[in-house]
């Protein structure tokens, strides 16, 4: 299937590893032009040198904290009027609430729910100008069914998903969409730290803790990082005009929701 979104430009946030990754690679094998953030330079630019190889269009690494003002900035700058912005940043640390200080909050916040406001509202007007637009927001299934371990990110993505829900109403009829996209466990760097520290913190060792967990999903095992980017390339497609506000969860059927 031709998504019809060659020729385009994106940013994509946080994207030298796992999920962020995926999703620039799944844009580029559809001809979109993409700019991809992540603070450290040689992860990134080694991302960059595969994603140019092995689909040949123009990528651009901007080195940079994508929850900081400059870190937005540079992104801009590298790509002022994005056709399709990936919204993404590293999660926040697991733990109990109670070791959560407002510094953390304000750190999770900045990171998983202000950087996204921001960089929708510094990249919505020109799509909407060019009435052609598609933001995803990577958030998690945790916003479906928060983890109890996972506070922070429970609280500051439901707040990003509040804000989704009013102003993707908004915008939609200017063939602008904004989404959310929560995945569930995925091969990436921050699953396998996560699930090293949740397994000592059990007196487990990492591999039986992800086997309890592979054998709890509906589907038996964590996801591969391409299956997330397919369904992110496939949300910015020009046939997916019509989903609007939506939280789509990627997750193996793991959230046991109704909706
Ligand atoms: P990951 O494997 O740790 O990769 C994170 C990527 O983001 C790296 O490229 C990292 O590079 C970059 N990054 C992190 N913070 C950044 C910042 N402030 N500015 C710019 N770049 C930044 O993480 P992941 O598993 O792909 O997770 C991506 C998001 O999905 C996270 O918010 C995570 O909580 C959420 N999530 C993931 C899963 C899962 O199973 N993987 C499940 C639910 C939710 P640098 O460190 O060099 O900047």
């Amino acid at each position: 299937m031709d998504l019809g979104i060659r020729g385009r430009t994106a940013i994509v946030c946080a994207a030298s590893k796992g999920l962020g990754r995926a999703c620039a690679r799944a844009l580029a094998r559809e001809g979109v032009d993409v700019t991809i953030t992540a603070r450290g330079k040689d992860a990134l630019a080694q991302t960059a040198d595969e994603i140019r190889k092995e689909f040949g269009v123009r990528v651009t690494a901007v080195e940079g904290d994508i929850a900081t003002e400059a870190g937005r900035t540079a992104a801009l700058a590298a790509c002022p009027e994005p056709d399709i912005l990936i919204n993404n940043a590293g999660g926040p640390p697991v733990g109990a609430f109670r070791d959560w200080r407002r510094d953390d909050w304000l750190k999770t916040i900045d990171a998983n729910m202000l950087a996204p406001i921001e960089m929708i509202r510094l990249t919505v007007d020109a799509m909407i100008a060019r009435r052609f637009g598609r933001i995803v927001n990577i958030t998690s299934y945790s916003v479906k069914v928060p983890v109890a371990d996972l506070s922070l990110s429970n609280g500051a993505r439901a707040g990003l998903t509040g804000f989704v829900a009013g102003v993707a109403r908004d915008v939609a009829l200017h063939n602008v969409t904004i989404n959310n996209l929560l995945p569930g466990p995925f091969e990436t760097d921050r699953m396998v730290i996560n699930t090293a520290k949740r397994a000592a913190a059990a007196g487990k060792t990492p591999q039986q803790m992800r086997a309890e967990a592979e054998a709890q999903s509906p589907a038996r095992r964590w996801g591969a990082a391409s299956e997330f980017g397919d369904a992110c390339a496939f949300l910015c497609s020009a046939q997916a005009g019509y989903i609007v506000g939506q939280n789509l969860v990627v997750d193996g059927g793991i959230a046991r929701t109704l909706m």
